[in-house]
């Protein structure tokens, strides 16, 4: 049986915010965006320039490059990112720092698994962006980030992130939290601890201003219209140029055993994630459909 869930609550939405996650999977949401893209080029701004601020974590070593070769549309060439785990239990599974650890409802992260060089968001993005929340993500991948906001923006958009990396322990408040306060859709609210792309600190959930207009709906975080916003539209032609992919996209829930999530990016690597929007893929989909098992799952 397939358990569906939603991987991004992270327990501080609003109670009309929560309200329509439910609506996830409603009819209307079964309309693909429309493809609209606003042209922007990726910039070339250095992530050297970022890492140079004062408030800056320890260094991490370069991002890898998951790709080795420049011919990946034609193949399935991508070479896996090497999986050491296979052989433990998902429950003690601690991946290496790359890019690729496949992160499913089945193939769970240790509760020990921090990921390296945690920064602050608030050291290089500003509040509007931010909206003052504590976010963290991996260094590896504010640069690009930071690229693609700064564009979105002169492009006239206005993102904002809702949320990052979240801990084991800060995915199980936030699941506890689901539980009592709305025991009937927990597992469409929150994922369990461990089961979440977020704790792998390279997973963004973005937000618009247009949304709540969209929804009717004030202060809301998180709704499946998100792809019906400007910055959804944007995001969703123009994420992989900056090595941002869309985890859990409509067609993909039966695999993914998540619901549609169209705010939700996880940073792969710009050769990745323009593999998969050329193949109209997945991450988890192309991972499940080319690789052995990154652990093995504990019984539930
Ligand atoms: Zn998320």
């Amino acid at each position: 049986m397939l358990l569906l869930l939603g991987a991004c609550s992270p327990g501080r939405t609003t109670a009309s915010s929560a309200a329509v996650a439910e609506s996830t999977l409603t009819p209307e949401a079964t309309i693909r965006p429309p493809a609209v893209s606003t042209g922007l080029p990726p910039t070339t701004t250095s992530l050297a320039e970022i890492t140079t601020s004062p408030t800056s974590a320890p260094s991490t070593p370069a991002p890898p490059t998951p790709i080795p070769t420049s011919t990946i549309a034609a193949t399935a060439t991508i070479t896996p990112s090497p999986t050491p785990d296979r052989d433990v239990l998902c429950s003690q599974r601690m991946p290496d720092n790359g890019l690729l650890a496949i992160v499913t409802l089945t193939y769970g992260l240790s509760r020990d698994y921090v990921p390296a060089g945690l920064v602050d968001l608030s050291a290089y993005l500003p509040k509007e962006v931010t909206l003052g929340y504590p976010t963290q993500l991996r260094r590896l991948a504010i640069g690009p980030l930071v690229n693609m906001i700064n564009d979105m923006q002169a492009g006239g958009l206005h993102p904002m992130i809702i949320s990052g990396y979240r801990s084991y322990s800060a995915q199980a408040i936030a699941r506890q939290k689901w539980a009592e306060k709305e025991p009937d859709r927990v597992n469409i609210l929150s994922a369990p601890p461990g089961f979440s792309e977020h704790q792998l600190g390279t997973v963004i959930d973005f937000g618009s201003p247009e949304l709540a207009e969209i929804v009717g709906v004030e202060d809301i975080e998180f709704h499946t219209y998100f792809y019906k916003t400007s910055e959804g539209i944007w995001l969703l032609e123009n994420a992989h140029k900056y090595g941002f992919t869309l985890s859990y996209p409509f067609e993909a829930t039966e695999v993914t055993g998540f619901f549609y999530e169209p705010w939700h990016y996880r940073y792969v690597g710009v050769e990745m994630a323009t593999f998969l929007h050329e193949q109209g893929t997945s991450l988890t989909e192309y991972q499940l459909s080319t690789e052995p098992p990154p652990c093995i799952p504990d019984k539930s």
